[in-house]
């Protein structure tokens, strides 16, 4: 835990133990902290609040800049960290660090912009609007992307002169405790940065009702950002929720298959499958779609299963046991119910070397039926359902037919097609002839269950400010 930008033992004394997902072994043990601590840790971002506010956008900048620095020279040493608490291949755990520093940097550059505007007023005078920042945030993080989550809630928050407390997930908060250190090296004062690890029903609660926090920022679980919107609307502060999806992939009859097959493989099954906007469902084109499984088969059958520690790991384990229950009792749900043909995958690897964490091979599932829980639920798992579908029409009206809106690709080479596909697609990010892809500048979010606001870009930045007015007579 670190409060006051300073490592602080467990106020309770108790500690709770980070796990290898891969091996099962014991990495660390953080404290467990409670709801004592999270007011003592929004109490110290209050302090730290006014003075933080003051520094120029340049100042804040500058300690981005040097804690971007230090980020990429530790690089390795932090991917391992991260693929020893989280599970992802290494090669993975170095994407998402570079992408924490990427974000970092992306935020130095946008430090000068909000500056406000100037509005006249017709026979009344002029008004100038200028923003400042709100006081206190609160930003509460889960486990499959933690470096990169982080960054997209501290950038836009830290760099527009807020404070924060931050809770990472119980599952992965060593990477999270180890970044925002690397913060405080380089420079950020004491207090604007705080950290409390501990259980999200007592510290994560506590945050959100706490008062001095003017603005909650949450990625999770649908059913945990409902809660926490609740909690934030009755303490009548701002929330940003990144919720779950079950983002479709729509394969016309003139894509490139080759691409599309390689999108598929990466939009589903990296990081395990455990990523909000992963490929959840696909729906390809009756005309194409042997073709197209047959490719697909045969890349993911190829895939090589282990601990992201080893060489030429593809995919490693499952993050936690919760989400390992929950895939294997899915699929063997669908087996028993006869709802769709396993083609290749579908059980935990005979591997000894898997045998002690969370592995699950990597899953094709084809003719799976509308109705199916795999097309219902979010799938945080590689497991990858494809549906025939007769045209254009059919797979938008099934892409549609999901109470998720976070995102959503269309392939084709069919300008037509593309745009009809953008238009009519409930989803807050759509992509054509890729998915997955994201960047610090481009906004990002979803609509229905998936979320309220947006992350990354210029817009993020809107979230963490106040606009005041201020009227002229003339
Ligand atoms: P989760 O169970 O909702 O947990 C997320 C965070 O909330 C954790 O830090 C958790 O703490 C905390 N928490 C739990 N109960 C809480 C409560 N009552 N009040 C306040 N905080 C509470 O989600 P997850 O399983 O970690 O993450 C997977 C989900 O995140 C998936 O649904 C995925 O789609 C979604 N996600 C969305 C985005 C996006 O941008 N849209 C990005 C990534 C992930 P503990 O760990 O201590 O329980």
């Amino acid at each position: 835990m670190q409060i006051n930008g300073k490592a602080v033992e467990a106020c309770s004394g108790k500690f709770f133990d980070v796990i290898n997902p891969a091996t099962g072994e014991l990495i660390d043990r953080v404290p467990r902290g409670t709801g004592d601590d999270a007011a003592i840790a929004v109490e110290a971002a209050s302090l730290a609040s006014g003075s933080w506010a003051s520094t120029s956008p340049q100042q804040r900048a500058r300690v981005f800049y040097r804690a971007v620095e230090i980020v990429r020279q530790r690089l390795n040493a932090l991917a391992v960290l991260l693929t020893q608490e989280q599970g992802k291949p290494l090669i993975e755990a170095k994407n998402e660090i570079e992408g924490f520093a990427n974000v970092l940097e992306y935020y130095c550059g946008l430090a000068s912009s909000p500056q406000g505007d100037f509005i006249q007023v017709p026979q009344n005078g002029y008004a100038i609007s200028v923003k400042k920042p709100l006081g206190v945030c609160a930003a509460i993080i889960p486990w499959n992307m933690p470096a990169l989550i982080m960054s997209w809630k501290i950038g836009p928050a830290l760099i527009s002169g807020n404070t924060l407390v931050l809770k990472p997930a119980s599952n992965t908060p060593l990477t999270n405790l180890t970044l925002a250190s690397i913060l405080s090296e380089a420079g950020l004062p004491a207090g604007v940065l705080n950290v409390v690890t501990g259980p999200g029903e007592l510290v994560g609660e506590a945050l959100v009702k706490e008062h001095k926090v003017r603005k909650v920022s949450f990625t999770g679980e649908c059913a945990t950002g409902k809660r926490v919107a609740q909690l934030a609307v009755s303490g009548k502060k701002g929330v940003t929720l990144e919720l779950g999806g079950s983002d479709p992939m729509l394969v016309c009859d003139d894509a490139d298959l080759e691409r599309a097959v390689s999108g598929a493989l990466r939009g589903r099954f990296y990081n395990c499958g455990q990523t909000c906007t992963a490929v959840k469902r696909i729906y390809v084109f009756e005309s194409i779609a042997e073709e197209f499984i047959k490719k697909l088969e045969d890349s993911v059958r190829k895939l090589r299963v282990g601990n992201g520690m080893g060489e030429n790991i593809d995919m490693g384990p499952l993050n936690n046991r919760r989400q390992w229950e929950y895939v294997k009792e899915l699929v063997a749900e669908i087996e028993e119910k006869d709802e769709g043909r396993i083609i290749t995958g579908g059980k935990v690897p005979a591997d000894s070397a898997c045998c002690r964490g969370y592995f699950f091979e990597p899953t094709l599932i084809v003719d799976v039926p509308r109705e199916s829980r795999l097309l219902k639920e979010e799938v945080f798992g590689p497991v990858l359902p494809v549906v025939r579908v007769k045209d254009l029409d059919e797979a938008i009206e099934e892409a549609n037919n999901t109470i998720y809106g976070l995102g959503a690709s269309i392939w084709t080479k069919n300008i037509d097609r593309a745009v009809s596909g953008c238009e009519q697609l409930k989803a807050g990010i759509i992509w054509i002839n890729q998915h997955l892809k994201v960047a610090p500048e481009v906004p990002f979010g979803g609509v229905k269950e998936s979320g309220i606001g947006r992350e990354n870009g210029p817009y993020a930045l809107s979230e963490y400010l106040d606009i005041k007015t201020i009227m002229l007579k003339i």
